[in-house]
């Protein structure tokens, strides 16, 4: 079924696309997978002889390099945040802050009674949301991701939700004008109403596909009140193409016009100025050269797009790190236990878990980090505090 309706006109076969891509991402997840364990075994291994462990989820810094540390690269003069002082080497081993640490991206698809591998059910959706929140988790968007404006409370890890291909599950207006509470939009407005959680997200719609349920979100007498309320309510809206094209496949003319169209229909659509920064690959298929989704121009207008995302690869790299890539942002498709898993892995592995130090224009992390991580970005342009 899903495999199906993306094809229009003289589309290449895409009924076995979906299929390869989940080979792919289950071998991209196994080689993550011992990648993670191998590393997270060397850090218990390392950290457990030496220092006997740390009470504190993500701080596991040895006692006597912190205190050498005291004098090192605290920058004492930081832009204090408006509920707090500076940020200091102390307050960020007191939190344990790790702003180097991955971050989830987690996608989302359909929304229904039956899960599946690309459909969650509302109450699936709740049930993420819940651990989430219990876990310490707070969202952001792809942009605040990309762009490092990772603005979240002392001692939370930030989480993204992602939605594509806009289907009305994820947000449906009601005969009566409300909002169906049991749609994705829905729960997380719940959500938020209870505290502990905020209004971000990124939604990547489509414009022009076979199945009308999917092209923005399935009521067209709708699509321009949803589009807005999106924005005004804090979540971000990207593109996805206009007709969910293999990025790949297409000529370069054909991207071009749809990276160009997408972005220009959708600001339309929405006004006040709103400028789309992220782009959903469809399939995950990029073209040959980044540059094509990096800007670009169609028929004399220009497009530009800052962000892009992948269809999986595991928790994405912090954005402060030299290894970032801000046009291949993994993500994880949250399905089964997956969200589960990835929250599991962090407790295993906690130095692989980004920690806010809550000050946004800080980069706080622990000295000593695994390899995988890389290493804090040389071209930052604000102050990094190692503890
Ligand atoms: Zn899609």
């Amino acid at each position: 079924m899903v495999q199906v309706f993306y094809q229009r006109g003289p589309a290449p076969a895409h009924n076995g696309i979906w299929y390869t891509h989940r080979d792919m991402r289950q071998h991209r997840v196994l080689r993550f997978l011992i990648i993670a364990f191998a590393a997270g075994a060397f850090i218990g291994l390392v950290g457990g002889l030496a220092f006997g462990g740390s009470k504190n989820p993500g701080s596991s810094t040895p006692t006597t390099q912190a205190r050498s540390s005291n004098s090192g690269s605290a920058t004492s003069s930081t832009a204090p945040t408006a509920s707090s002082g500076p940020m200091t080497v102390e307050r960020a081993r007191t939190i344990g802050a790790n702003e180097m640490g991955e971050v989830p991206v987690l996608m989302y698809h359909l929304f229904g009674p039956q899960a599946a591998t690309y459909t969650r059910t509302p109450q699936d959706f709740r049930s993420d949301i819940a651990l989430l929140k219990s876990e310490g988790f707070y969202p952001i968007t792809v942009r605040d991701l990309a762009s490092g404006n990772i603005d979240i409370p002392a001692g939370k890890s930030p989480v993204v939700l992602t939605f594509d291909d806009s289907s009305m599950g994820q947000y449906k207006i009601l005969d009566d004008g409300t909002l169906d509470p049991d749609s994705a939009v829905g729960i997380m407005r719940q959500a938020v109403k209870a505290g502990g959680w905020a209004d971000r997200a990124t939604f990547f719609p489509l414009l022009d596909v076979d199945v009308a349920e999917r092209v923005l979100w399935g009521q067209p007498d709708k699509a321009k009140e949803k589009l807005k309320n999106l924005i005004q309510w804090g979540y971000e809206v990207g593109s996805h193409t206009v007709t969910h094209l293999d990025l790949k496949k297409a000529s370069v003319q054909e991207a071009a016009k749809q990276l160009q169209q997408s972005q220009a229909t959708l600001e339309d659509m929405i006004g006040s100025g709103y400028k789309l920064t992220s782009l959903s690959v469809p399939y995950g298929d990029y073209p040959a050269n980044d540059s094509l989704i990096a800007s670009g121009q169609y028929q004399g207008k220009s497009y530009a797009y800052s962000a892009a995302v992948e269809v999986a690869g595991g928790p994405s790299l912090s954005p402060f790190s030299g290894k970032f890539r801000p046009l291949h942002i993994t993500r994880i498709t949250a399905t089964g236990n997956a969200l589960k898993n990835a929250i599991d892995n962090f407790k295993k592995h906690p130095l692989l878990r980004y920690i806010s130090d809550g000050d946004p224009t800080t980069v706080s992390a622990p000295k000593t980090l695994p390899a995988e991580l890389g290493t804090v970005s040389s071209d930052l342009g604000r102050p990094v505090i190692r503890y």
